[in-house]
């Protein structure tokens, strides 16, 4: 019988989520659970139709493996028609499992043991796991809250580059905060990544969740980026089919190639009959993606509106699923006790830090329905916290 401690070093740090423990909470307490960012509705009908029209025509086995040509196509006419960027369908576009997997296969090929990945923290809970798995070192720099907002020092990012720094990896719109980064932070980010040739990974899987007339910016459109930006998106967020995992990476073929490099070994492929239907989807036009951002807003104001008519702290996020409260108290704590106390489950934004900076604040998912959101505001009344 092998021992209780089997699990590798690095990974040490990394068991149960809080997510884990939180569901669990929810169900056991009968909890409204806003913890999770996941949509509680399925996405457009016709989306749904393509992929079970594609496995009744076959699609059923191993699709090529940087993706079927159709969505690799649909992929990089998507980021011609938003955003100007030119990528080759063939050689520069690779489909992944997810975001997830682009995020883990671009890290293990381009970070190892001795060099430094710079991410923002809070950050998504699956950076720091693949930076530790690529034998790599995280440097954390903080969003520290700003009024309304979150900004970054400068100086700070500036500090946090050295020889070792290989990438830094950037979000926006960013999770857990919702914060869109302006073309000046951009800009930032950017200019220290030619100064010191560096890659920089780009999550974008919110580049169609932005409020109030924003638009998103990709970092690959600013002066010498394109040919060292990873740019990761997915259609799991803005489609509202998360459980599909179908993502993708844009960046130059070198670079394409080194992730493709390490993703034919992770999955090889995915999701056959849902590459083709994501194609279809990627088409639409500019009023079909404003549409699914204007009602995702009016869950954003909902929840946001209630938590503030309730007296609580909020900061309303400018995208993503996602709105933090200022708790003024330890959140992990008060994370803890809220099923109990109101049947109402959140994630505390600790688990999003290195440091200490995010100790009071709590993550609540608004990507739910209308009804749901009302119940929970409704406990929390009742629960006069
Ligand atoms: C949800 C999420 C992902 C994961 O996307 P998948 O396509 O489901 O793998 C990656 N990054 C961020 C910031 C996310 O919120």
């Amino acid at each position: 019988m092998p021992g209780t401690d089997l699990l590798v070093e690095r990974m040490k740090g990394f068991g149960t989520t809080i997510f884990a423990e939180m569901s669990a909470l929810a169900l056991s307490t009968h909890s409204v659970n806003l913890g999770q960012g996941f949509p509680d509705t399925d996405g457009p009908p016709e989306l749904l139709a393509a992929a079970t029209d594609a496995i009744r025509a076959g699609h059923n086995q191993y699709p090529p493996g940087p993706g079927i040509p159709e969505l690799r196509e649909a992929i990089a006419a998507h980021q011609r028609r938003h955003y100007a960027l030119d990528y080759a369908a063939d050689g520069e576009v690779l489909v992944t499992a997810g975001a997830t997997e682009a995020i883990a296969a671009a890290i293990l090929a381009l970070a190892g043991p001795g060099d430094d990945v710079v991410v923002f923290e809070p950050y998504y809970d699956s950076y720091a796991a693949c930076i530790a798995l690529a034998g790599a070192q995280r440097r954390t720099v903080t969003l520290e809250r700003d009024g309304a907002g979150w900004g970054f020092d400068a100086d700070a990012l500036r500090a946090a580059v050295t020889p070792r720094t290989r990438a830094i990896l950037i979000n926006t719109p960013h999770n857990p905060t919702g914060k869109v980064f302006s073309a000046e932070e951009l800009s930032v980010v950017a200019e220290l990544a030619c100064e010191h040739d560096l890659i920089v990974i780009c999550d974008e899987v919110y580049e169609h969740l932005l409020f109030d007339g924003r638009r998103h910016l990709p970092i690959a459109t600013l002066p010498g980026m394109r040919e060292r930006t990873v740019t990761i998106s997915s259609a799991g967020k803005t489609f509202s089919v998360t459980g599909w995992k179908i993502g993708w990476v844009c960046a130059p073929a070198p670079l394409v190639n080194a992730v493709r490099t390490v993703k034919q070994f992770l999955t090889y492929v995915n999701g056959a009959p849902f590459q083709p239907a994501v194609a279809g989807a990627l088409a639409a036009d500019t009023a079909y993606f404003a549409g699914i951002a204007a009602r995702l807003q009016q869950r954003r104001d909902q929840l946001c509106d209630g938590l503030a008519l309730l007296g609580w702290d909020v900061l309303r996020p400018q995208a993503t699923y996602f709105a933090t409260a200022d708790v003024h108290a330890d959140a992990v704590e008060f994370c803890r006790d809220l099923p109990h106390r109101a049947g109402v489950v959140a994630i505390p934004s600790r688990v999003f830090y290195d440091s200490r900076a995010g100790d009071s604040f709590v993550r609540f998912a608004f990507c739910k329905r209308p009804e749901v959101l009302d119940e929970a505001l409704r406990r929390l009344t009742e629960a006069r916290l």
